[in-house]
């Protein structure tokens, strides 16, 4: 790895070498995990270089290239597996100067990928009253870049399902790490090549993705009195297909009585929370299915404001805004991602919520279309006490049945399913033949032999101190 040749030859660009800001850079939320905390705090790139185009993006990878420099890609930094940390060093590629909306049409946007999920809603409301189908909660801060490449889906899937599902991303444009970069063009199936491989087989640098008509959503939170009432008023809301709706969350309580300062004042001990969007002419449909449930009472609506205090955006509690909230106020909380398949969803998570001592494992609910049923992402808040019985949690999901994207893990891999993505594995041998993008993410890279046993650790990481 010659750095210092790497810099010189691409001191033209736009280069940060100040170690404050490269560390800064360097990081993303993975302090959520007391696991990856303690395996990651020390991580630094050397450099960062912020392209403005594609082809500096292409000089930046030839000279890396040429030079064996790591390059780790950067949108905002926000992904919680600490999929942005460069787990050896080198370069940080921050695509902070290509956030161009390039185009907006009908039904599709065309867009470079450091742009903000807010400023690409923005753009393609102004222009023709459209807006992108689902965004990850970090709306305000993440990268359609980063969203692709980094997260699964969020607001939006309770109707549109999750980014891998097929139509989600339309076509990806992606540059190859070789000695002369190649620029290829993605979709239908070879799209799964590159989304969520974390940066690890390409540089995406241009996007097309689907858009549906842009609504003023009513924002809601409602109350009920038992959680079984809670689930499944989000089970069959997520059922109706004729209520518009954009976010379907549900929190046990004690989350909302906790941990959400503005809301907690409007509800009562022990009860359950649901933070919802209906589209403005799915109101009254959504106002029968209510009353049709006389346990349920809303107590927030954006549309009638009646709170001294603003709660600000619901979906600002949801997906992994409810764990961010919760560790401001309890630095011992973490959580688990888990899969409530259809059509056992609701016995799923009652089973698991039996597992558990009381206040151990909280239920944050998020409800998901996926192969044209209604199912529930779970994004548990967990009290942690060690990574042993971190471990054993886990493992009582899995034996009640459900799959578990373990957020305590660094690589692709162990995030996932557990198996090795061949196409990812194959477009890597191809794109990336020195394994010089975001190393240590891909482990059927690096040890094809791992039996996933126990956590992987990276035979290459820096070394702390
Ligand atoms: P980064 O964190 O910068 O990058 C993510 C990954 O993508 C990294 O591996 C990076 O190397 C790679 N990457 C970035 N840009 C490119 C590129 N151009 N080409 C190739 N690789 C690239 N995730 C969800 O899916 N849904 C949610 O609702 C959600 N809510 C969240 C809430 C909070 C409070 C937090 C902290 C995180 C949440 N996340 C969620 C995780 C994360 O915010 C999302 O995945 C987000 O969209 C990542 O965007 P980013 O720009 O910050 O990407």
């Amino acid at each position: 790895m010659n750095i210092a040749a790497a810099k010189a030859a691409l001191s033209h660009l736009e280069l940060d070498e100040n170690p404050v800001s490269v560390r800064a850079k360097s990081r993303d939320f993975f302090w959520y995990s007391p696991v990856l905390k303690a395996r990651l705090d020390h991580i630094t790139a050397d450099f960062v270089v912020a392209p403005r185009n594609e082809a500096e993006v292409i000089e930046v990878l030839r000279a890396c290239y040429a030079h064996d420099v790591p390059v780790t890609t950067r949108g905002a930094g926000t992904g919680n597996y600490g999929q942005a940390m460069p787990l050896v060093g080198g370069c940080i590629l921050h695509m902070k100067n290509m956030a161009a909306v390039v185009g907006v049409h009908p039904g599709r946007v065309i867009v470079q990928p450091g742009c903000l999920l807010k400023d690409l809603d923005a753009a393609c409301k102004a222009h023709s009253g459209q807006e992108i189908r689902m965004f990850s909660s970090t709306w305000a801060t993440a990268t359609i870049g980063g969203f692709i490449a980094g997260g699964s889906g969020g607001v939006g899937s309770c109707t549109w399902g999750a980014l891998r599902d097929l139509g989600n991303i339309i076509r990806l444009r992606v540059v190859t790490m070789e000695a002369e970069p190649r620029v290829l063009e993605f979709t239908g199936e070879e799209l799964h090549r590159v989304s969520h491989a974390y940066g690890t087989n390409g540089i995406i640098t241009e996007i097309e993705m689907p858009l549906a008509p842009a609504y003023d959503w009513v924002e809601l939170f409602v109350t009920t009195q038992t959680f079984r009432e809670a689930a499944q008023f989000a089970a069959d809301l997520g059922n109706e297909p004729g209520i518009l709706k954009k976010l379907i969350t549900v929190f046990e309580a004690p989350i909302a009585q906790d941990y959400f300062q503005r809301v907690a004042p409007y509800m009562q001990p022990g009860q359950h929370l649901l933070a919802l969007m209906i589209a403005p002419h799915a109101m009254d449909g959504f106002l029968t299915f209510t009353a049709r449930r006389p346990d349920a009472r809303i107590i927030w609506r954006t549309d009638w404001p009646d709170w001294q205090r603003e709660p600000g955006p619901v979906f600002e509690y949801g997906w992994n805004h409810t764990t961010l909230r919760a560790l401001k106020v309890d630095a011992q909380i973490t959580y688990l991602q888990v899969r409530y398949a259809a059509p056992d969803h609701l016995a799923r998570v009652e089973a698991v919520r039996a597992a558990f001592p009381p206040g151990e494992v909280m239920q944050h609910l998020e409800v998901m279309q996926e192969g044209g049923q209604t199912m529930f992402a779970g994004l548990s808040l967990v009290r942690f006490t060690t990574e042993a019985r971190l471990d054993e949690i886990v493992k009582i999901h899995e034996e009640l049945g459900c799959m578990i994207f373990n957020p305590h893990r660094y690589t692709l891999e162990e995030g996932g399913r557990q198996t090795v993505d061949d196409r990812q594995l194959a477009f890597k041998r191809e794109a990336d033949p020195k394994g010089l993008l975001n190393p240590g993410k891909m482990i059927a890279w690096d040890d094809p032999d791992f039996d996933f046993a126990g956590v992987y650790a990276y035979a290459r990481m820096q070394v702390a101190g």
